[in-house]
């Protein structure tokens, strides 16, 4: 039935996916040593991505806890690892729109001394690059659009896209369509809100139970900045300013290496203001006059966005089922209190490799089997982790003051604070109406130096898709767009998206009948600016958007110099 059948393959090749990847191959090799009688051989172990290179839809600048390469890479200091320096100084700061209050330390749990900043990207790549040399076919350009189920349910394969289809759905001279492959074991790694992990979620009801995911929009630029200006391995947190009291949020600036500096904007997405503006909000951090001192003569590199979960403990479901696991940031493991997943990430992935190896060991990759995942997730180190900080983003939710008291109580109540298990609500259902929503946002004016509009920014992203396709942006009920919507919420997807996919534009054009059509505007979507955060389909207030997987190869291209 299928055209190729893997025994082992991953959704996604992102940091937990490549480790599993590897760390599989090493469990492998190390029996096979051990039992020359017995060996593993002719494994089919795969990854599909849906960029057209590894690490391109990574986005980069990010601390990292070195534990955990100890474990996946026992010699990596004495290899090329893309690590970009170990972290010496370590601030956290409390702005004001003009000032700033430094902490003397950092907050318990926020430290990152002794941690090091890498670019994700180069890592990705060089991850990826290990795991060929070990004999893991990794396949780019290639989404997963589809799982295949058995009669009884189970998963058995994958589906991913077609290309070559036109935006009509007629069919292109280069027309293929996606192909369909078997799988014995089915690891998803997509990161945060990812396609495939939802239609899992879905059809094994796999988050009864659990608080919905709450989500964090990074918007990043990467910064060259004058030499005199830079400081290799110095990291700084801060919050407040730009967010106002109601809306969750933070700053970071990571000093890489090469002189190159990201910094960026984790926005929490239960804001309410439908004015919100992200990339504008990233536009008045770096006039802040900390930060601005920084990229002073420096020049933009790069600029991405992306979503991250950060609801933690309260919000991870079942991770496994009848031939399937979910690793990674997909699985919601992400200490929302340090903004730091990628230990995470690497920690799931290596879990996971011991699990499908015994499952590879006895040829039983039953549910009753895999949950042994589960287990080792939830009650190991990662879940110890995660319930320390298990409601640190929630606390947030009713403002800063109320969350910054809530921070405090919960260092000295084993992280607890006032409230155990918040309950929240879906992310899109707190966007309060234009009419109760007495806030309004200043703007911004780019001065195209150190201050960008969307489409600036946006060029900076590299990204790029096939134009004459099917938009990949999905909108249930277009009239919502130019009807309830202008007057309910002022179109924020025009807002909030960081790429400026979405515009409401006017028909001055005459109907075919002579007829000026009844409706005056229309959603405009510009598919092929699209960075894939998912922002829209998980924050648009009539929760009719889906982001859909667009042709192969298609998407940002992160380059994490
Ligand atoms: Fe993100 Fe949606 Fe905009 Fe794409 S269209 S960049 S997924 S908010």
């Amino acid at each position: 039935m299928f055209e190729i059948t893997f025994d082992v393959l991953f959704v996604g090749a992102g940091p937990a996916s490549l480790s599993a990847a590897y760390h599989l191959k090493w469990l492998i090799y190390e029996h096979n040593k051990k039992n020359p009688d017995k060996p593993i051989q002719d494994l089919m172990i795969g990854v599909l991505e849906k960029g057209s290179a590894l690490g391109e839809h990574i986005l980069s600048g990010a601390v990292i806890d070195p534990h955990i390469l100890d474990e996946l890479v026992p010699m990596w200091r004495n290899t090329d690892i893309p690590i970009k320096a170990e972290i010496k100084k370590d601030d956290v700061y409390f702005l004001t729109s003009k000032g700033q209050f430094h902490f003397p330390i950092p907050p318990p749990g926020m430290e990152n001394f002794g941690n090091y900043v890498l670019s994700l990207t180069e890592f990705v790549k060089w991850l990826g690059k290990r795991c060929e040399e070990a004999g893991v076919e990794i396949l780019t350009s290639e989404p997963v659009k589809e799982i295949i189920f058995s009669d009884n349910g189970k998963v058995i394969g994958v589906k991913t896209g077609d290309k070559g289809v036109d935006k009509n759905g007629a069919h292109k001279g280069n027309y293929m369509p996606g192909a369909e492959i078997g799988v014995k074991m089915l690891v998803v790694g997509e990161g945060s809100r990812g396609f495939i992990t939802k239609k899992l979620v879905e059809k094994f009801n796999l988050n009864n139970g659990c608080n919905p995911q709450q989500f964090v929009t990074g918007v990043k630029e990467l910064w060259a900045v004058m030499p005199e200006k830079f400081s290799p391995g110095y990291v700084m947190h801060t919050f407040g300013y730009p967010m106002d009291l109601k809306t969750f949020g933070g700053g970071f600036v990571y000093h890489l290496k090469d002189n190159l500096v990201a910094l960026g904007l984790a926005v929490g997405l239960d804001y309410q203001n439908p004015e919100l503006n992200l990339q504008e909000e990233l536009q008045k951090f770096k006039m802040h006059p900390l930060i601005k001192k920084t990229i002073e003569g420096g020049k933009l590199v790069e600029y991405g966005a992306k979503t991250i979960s950060e609801g933690g403990h309260y919000s991870i479901g079942k991770l496994s089922g009848d031939n399937f696991l979910i690793v990674g940031e997909g699985a919601g493991l992400l200490n929302s209190k340090k903004l730091k997943g990628i230990h995470l990430a690497i920690g799931s992935g290596i879990i996971a490799a011991r699990v499908i190896f015994d499952a590879i060991k006895s040829g039983d990759y039953s549910a009753q089997k895999l949950a042994k995942y589960d287990y080792l997730i939830k009650d190991g180190w990662i879940g110890k982790e995660l319930f320390s900080v298990r409601n640190f983003h929630q606390g947030f939710h009713s403002g800063l003051i109320p969350g910054m008291i809530n921070t405090g109580l919960q260092m000295v109540t084993g992280g607890r604070g006032l409230v155990d298990n918040f309950k929240v609500t879906e992310d899109y259902l707190n966007m309060k109406k234009i009419s109760k929503n007495k806030l309004t946002k200043e703007k911004v004016k780019p001065d195209g130096t150190l201050t960008f509009d969307r489409p600036t920014d946006v060029y900076a992203s590299g990204v790029k898709h096939e134009e004459n396709q099917p938009c990949h942006l999905k909108i249930k009920d277009m009239s919502i767009c130019v009807g309830k919507c202008v007057e309910e919420f002022g179109n924020p997807c025009t807002k909030f998206c960081p790429a400026e996919v979405y515009e409401i534009e006017e028909i001055n054009d005459v109907g075919a009948n002579g007829v000026r059509p009844s409706q005056k505007i229309q959603l405009k979507i510009n598919p092929s600016n699209c960075l894939h955060c998912k922002t829209c389909e998980i924050k648009d207030p009539y929760n009719i958007i889906e982001w859909t997987p667009p042709e192969g190869g298609g998407g940002p291209a992160y380059r994490g110099m």
